[in-house]
């Protein structure tokens, strides 16, 4: 997925997270199934940029897709808690004036990310945790839905493996996120998670804190990040990725690369998807793959799973 010569008029980029599953035990209809929910997510948020609308927009429309989607770990689908409860994390940040809004340990609204984006643009604050944010949303009229619409088969079972010390790569965790520069040229960031399987509760990790895995501002890159939560905190690897960018004159690559090298230092793995102010795109990771998408306004239309595709 090379940068491309000229800057299109606007471009996405999506994650659904780095943690993927060997390639031997990868079905093709999984496979499929995944290039499937990764394709329709750059589908909507093409659609916004394609029709003159904000990266905000976009970023949250490609999010809200992966979310509805049971495969990945944000919404329904997400990982559960050792208590068996989906605890939703979920942050947007736009790269206009840097406004942000967050949220943790979501139960009930069926978007988390729309609850991000009611925190920037209702409350004048940036961060809610916990009933509030349920609580809250409801009073604004976005959907509620009963906790046990996010809880799927697979990770229940994905729970018990875990219990019982029998961990594989993909039960571990996962994440969703888009970053998108609009035709104006601004840049926003979205992303939403379930967190770790078998995450103690009350645990929050690096996707609703802003800086770490979502930073949007247009004099810089737009990030949105997944892996391992405490060291990509640790590592305040979103903003970082962006100061490198901004005031080391790194392409979007590069500060990637520098920033993946810090949290793998560290001991944490993972991958982040960066769109440079001046177009650069990266979708860097340190893991075997992550499941991840590019549209841009020439007609790139790419969806890659693994490491080397
Ligand atoms: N970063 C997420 C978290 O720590 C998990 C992931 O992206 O895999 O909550």
């Amino acid at each position: 997925m090379e940068t491309p010569v000229a800057k299109p008029e606007w471009t996405l980029l999506i994650h659904g997270g780095a943690g993927v599953m060997r390639r031997a035990e990868m079905t093709p209809d999984m496979d499929a199934a995944y290039r499937a929910g990764l394709n329709d997510a750059l589908e909507a948020g093409s659609k916004v940029l394609a029709s003159g609308g904000l990266a905000v927009d976009a970023v949250e429309a490609a999010v809200r897709v992966l979310e509805d989607n049971p495969n990945f770990n944000a919404g329904r689908g997400a990982v559960l808690t050792r208590e068996g409860v989906a605890e939703l994390d979920a942050s947007i940040m736009d790269g206009r004036d840097r406004k942000a809004g967050a949220v943790a340990q979501v139960r009930t609204v069926k978007n988390p990310i729309r609850a991000a984006r009611m925190v920037m643009e209702a409350t004048g604050r940036v961060m809610f945790a916990g009933e509030a944010v349920d609580e809250m949303a409801a009073k604004a009229g976005l959907e509620i839905v009963p906790p046990e619409y996010f809880v799927t088969q697979r990770r229940q079972d994905a729970l018990k493996r875990a219990m019982a010390g029998k961990w594989e790569p993909m039960d571990r965790h996962g994440t969703v996120g888009a970053v998108a520069m609009d035709k104006a040229g601004n840049l926003a960031a979205a992303t939403s998670t379930g967190g770790l399987n078998a995450k103690p509760p009350g645990r929050v990790g690096d996707s609703p804190v802003i800086g770490a895995g979502t930073y949007a501002e247009n004099a810089s890159c737009a990030v949105s990040a997944t892996g391992d939560g405490e060291h990509f905190i640790r590592a305040s690897v979103a903003r970082m990725i962006c100061a490198r960018v901004a005031m080391q004159g790194m392409s979007a690559e590069q500060a990637a690369k520098a920033t993946l090298d810090e949290v793998a230092a560290l001991g944490g793995a993972g991958g982040v998807i960066v769109l440079g102010h001046d177009g650069g795109v990266a979708l860097s990771m340190n893991t075997e793959g992550m499941f991840r998408g590019r549209a841009d306004a020439s007609g790139v239309r790419k969806v890659g799973i693994y490491a080397d595709e």
